[in-house]
């Protein structure tokens, strides 16, 4: 394993994901860390609430209230109110970080930016659907109620061109292993520059 601190300005290799919902990030980045040892995906807080079926880990599900005192005591790296919910990164620090060296986060765009801002050397993989139909089909098969699936559709369409220009790399999720294996590539050449 290589070295960690829970200093992001170290030497650790900052992984964004972001992309349009529907474009499978979640799926793509749970594969990505169990091939992948030296990966860490930070687990973020919401104030969504949790879908039928998805897992109970798969956010800190919070209140706003707990939220928003989080963000006043400074403890986000990055957060963001996405379609009426807040979103956010904790900081990492002994408590959350387990101490694989290199951080995977997968956020929308906005918080993408963020960190970006924060830490320039953070490497940006953009994620793209193979269609705007297979977008919609994916985001329909979680169960959100239509309004919500146009909103999504509604948002992505409007991000996509902002964030292939601030994408490090573009990656189309038409095949998961494929996908997978792209992103393996763009760590590994990552690591070795
Ligand atoms: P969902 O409700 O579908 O789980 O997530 C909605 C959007 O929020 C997705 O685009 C997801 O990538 C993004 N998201 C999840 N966690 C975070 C986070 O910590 N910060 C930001 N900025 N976006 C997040």
């Amino acid at each position: 394993m290589r070295p960690y601190s829970t200093n992001l300005a170290d030497e650790r290799l900052i992984i964004v994901v972001s992309g349009p919902g529907g474009v499978g990030k979640g799926t793509i980045v749970d594969a990505l860390v169990q091939r992948d040892p030296n990966l860490w995906l930070s687990r973020s807080w919401t104030t969504r609430e949790r879908r039928d079926g998805e897992a109970e880990n798969a956010y800190v599900f919070v209140s706003a209230g707990d939220f928003e005192s989080h963000i006043s005591r400074g403890g986000f790296l990055e957060w963001t109110e996405f379609l009426g919910n807040y979103y956010g990164t904790p900081r990492p620090d002994e408590r959350n970080d387990p101490g694989a060296p290199d951080i995977v986060l997968e956020i929308e765009l906005d918080g993408a930016q963020q960190v970006k801002q924060q830490y320039p050397q953070a490497i940006l993989i953009f994620v793209l659907p193979p269609s705007r139909a297979e977008q919609e089909r994916r985001l329909r098969g979680r169960g959100d109620p239509d309004d919500k699936v146009f909103a999504r559709l509604r948002k992505a369409e409007k991000e996509e061109p902002i964030g292939r220009e601030l994408a490090d790399y573009l990656v189309v999720n038409d095949e998961l292993e494929r996908t997978v294996d792209e992103m393996i590539n763009i760590v590994n050449r990552e690591r070795a520059r």
